[in-house]
C-alpha cells in the first residue's frame, strides 16, 4: 500500500465542517429532487463538486488582499500580475478577466475567420465549446480512442490523435479553421495530461497550415508535473522551464485562474506577439469585462492571483497535490471500485456503468451512485454521463453517453489525506450495494442544461 505524501503546509485557520445525521441527509436529498446540485452546502460534509474556485489561499495570498490597489486605471496590482504572468508564460501581452470564460468570450470572436469556421481541440471544455458556438464557430474534438477506455493505462491520455487532426484539417481545409485549442490537462476526459511531444507536433501541424494555436491553460501546472514525471528528457527540468516550453508552442492562451492559480475568482487572456489582436481584444474587453488594467477583477484579486501563479508551479506543492488525487484513486482500486486509470490531475472518475450495470442509461446509473454516496457519507460528487448529456434536439430522445461517470473533484489544499481515506471508505461501502440500486426518472426537466436544476424521483 502506497502512502500519501504529508501535506506541505500547516493549518493556520480552520472552517468547521457540518455533518448532519443520515436520516437528515435522506430528507435533504429528497428535498433537493435527488439532484446534489440543489443541496445546500451546509448539509454537505465533504464537497467534491468541483475544483474551480474552491482552493484554499495561502497566508501570503490573504496578506495580498490588503495590498490590493483599487485604482480604476493603472493599478499597481495589475502591473505585478502582468509581470509575473509574462515571465511564467513568455508572452508579450496579458489581459486580466473575471474568469476563464471571460477570456474565451473576448478572444474567440476575434480569431473567428468566418461564420461557421471550425475550432479543433483534443476536447473542448463545456464553456469553451459554448463560446466557440456563441462566436459563430463549430467545435471539433480529436481525442485519441484510448482516452475513453477507462481501464487502459496511458501516460498521456489527453493527447491529440495526430492522424485524426491531420485528416480533419484536410477535410475541413485550413482556410475554414479558426484555431486549434490545446486543453491542458484535458478536463473532459478526467484531467488527463498532454505530452510535450504531442503539443510540439500539434504546433508544427498548425504552423504548416497557418492556423493559430490557443492553449486552454486551466491546469497547465498539473500538466507540467506529469511531463516532468512521465516524459523522457524532462525529469531534470524545473516546472517553470517545462511551462515556458509548453507555452512556446502557442500563440494565445485563455486561463481559468480558479484552478491552478489557487484563487477563488480570476482569469487571464494571453497574446504572445500579435499587437493588432491585442489592441482589438483590449477594446472589446472594456464593454464586456472592464478596463484593461482590471478586466472584471478587484485589485486585491489581482494581487492574490499574482502570488497564486507562483505557488501553483512550486514542485513540492504539485507533487503533494497530484499524489493526493492518486492516493484516493489507489485506495478505491484496492477496494474494487472501477476508475478512469491512471488517475487524473484534479479528479477521480468512477466508472458507474461497471458498478451498477442493472440501471439503464436513461435512469442514470452515475446519478444513482452520487446520491448514494451523499446518503452514505455526506459527500457531494457530480454525475458526468447521460443525465448531463441531455436529449437529442430533434427527436427529444435521451442520448446515451459513452461513459457513465461519477466525478470526485479534489479542491486544492482544502481536504487532508484523512479525508481521502474517508471518501474511499464511503465509495467502497456504496460499491458493495451498487448492484442492487435503482435508477431515477424526471419529476421536472428543464429544456436546456437540465442537470443543474432538474428534479428526479426514484423509479
Ligand atoms: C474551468 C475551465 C474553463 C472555464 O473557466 P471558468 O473560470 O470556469 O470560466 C475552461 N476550460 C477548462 C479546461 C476548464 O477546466
Amino acid at each position: 500500500m502506497k502512502k500519501a505524501i504529508p501535506e506541505p503546509f500547516k493549518i493556520k485557520m480552520v472552517e468547521r465542517l457540518n455533518i448532519i445525521p443520515r436520516e437528515e441527509r435522506i430528507k435533504a436529498l429528497k428535498k433537493a429532487g435527488y439532484n446534489p446540485f440543489s443541496l445546500r452546502s451546509e448539509d454537505i460534509y465533504i464537497d467534491l463538486l468541483t475544483d474551480s474556485g474552491t482552493g484554499a489561499m495561502s497566508d501570503a495570498q490573504w496578506g495580498d488582499l490588503m495590498k490590493g490597489d483599487e485604482s480604476y486605471a493603472g493599478s499597481k496590482s495589475f502591473y505585478r500580475l502582468e509581470e509575473n504572468a509574462k515571465k511564467i508564460f513568455g508572452y508579450d501581452y496579458i489581459i486580466p478577466t473575471h474568469q476563464g470564460r471571460g477570456a474565451e468570450q473576448i478572444l474567440f470572436p476575434m480569431v473567428l475567420k468566418e461564420k461557421g469556421s471550425h475550432f479543433i481541440s483534443n476536447m473542448h471544455f463545456d464553456t469553451t465549446k459554448a463560446h466557440v458556438e456563441l462566436a459563430g464557430g463549430r467545435a471539433i474534438n480529436v481525442i485519441t480512442r484510448d482516452a475513453l477506455d477507462t481501464q487502459k493505462y496511458g501516460d498521456f491520455k489527453g493527447n491529440f490523435d495526430i492522424e485524426k487532426l491531420n485528416s480533419t484539417i484536410r477535410e475541413v481545409t485550413p482556410a475554414k479553421i479558426s484555431a486549434i485549442i490545446i486543453t491542458i490537462t484535458c478536463n473532459s476526459v478526467g484531467g488527463q495530461p498532454v505530452s510535450m511531444d504531442n503539443i510540439k507536433q500539434v504546433k508544427a501541424i498548425a504552423d504548416k497550415n497557418k492556423i493559430p494555436v490557443i492553449i486552454d491553460a486551466a491546469r497547465y501546472a498539473e500538466n507540467a508535473y506529469f511531463i516532468k514525471t512521465r516524459e523522457k528528457g524532462y525529469e531534470n527540468k524545473s516546472i517553470a522551464e517545462i511551462v515556458f516550453e509548453m507555452f512556446s508552442y502557442s500563440d494565445m492562451f485563455t486561463f481559468s485562474a480558479k484552478k491552478d492559480a489557487i484563487v477563488n475568482i480570476g482569469g487571464l487572456l494571453g497574446i504572445k506577439k500579435d499587437t493588432d489582436l491585442y489592441n482589438k481584444c483590449r477594446s472589446y474587453l472594456v464593454p464586456m469585462e472592464g478596463f484593461p488594467t482590471y478586466g472584471g477583477l478587484a485589485g486585491r484579486d489581482m494581487e492574490a492571483l499574482a502570488t497564486g501563479l507562483l505557488e501553483g508551479i512550486d514542485f513540492r506543492y504539485l507533487e503533494y497535490r497530484i499524489k493526493q488525487v492518486e492516493y484516493l484513486g489507489d485506495r478505491l482500486r484496492e477496494g474494487g471500485v472501477p476508475i478512469q486509470y491512471p488517475a487524473g490531475g484534479h479528479a477521480i472518475f468512477v466508472d458507474c456503468a461497471k458498478m451498477a450495470p442493472q440501471i439503464p442509461f436513461y435512469e442514470f446509473p452515475a446519478q444513482a451512485i452520487c446520491n448514494e454516496v451523499y446518503i452514505e457519507g455526506g459527500i457531494r460528487a457530480v454525475e458526468i454521463g447521460s443525465f448531463l448529456l441531455g436529449r437529442d434536439p430533434d427527436t427529444r430522445e435521451n442520448l446515451q453517453s459513452p461513459l457513465e461517470l461519477m466525478r470526485l473533484t479534489i479542491p486544492r489544499r482544502v481536504y487532508t489525506n484523512n479525508h481521502m481515506d474517508y471518501i474511499a471508505e464511503t465509495v467502497i461501502e456504496v460499491g458493495k450495494r451498487a448492484g442492487k440500486l435503482k435508477g431515477f426518472s424526471f419529476e421536472y426537466e428543464p429544456e436546456v442544461l437540465r442537470h443543474f436544476t432538474a428534479k428526479l424521483k426514484p423509479v
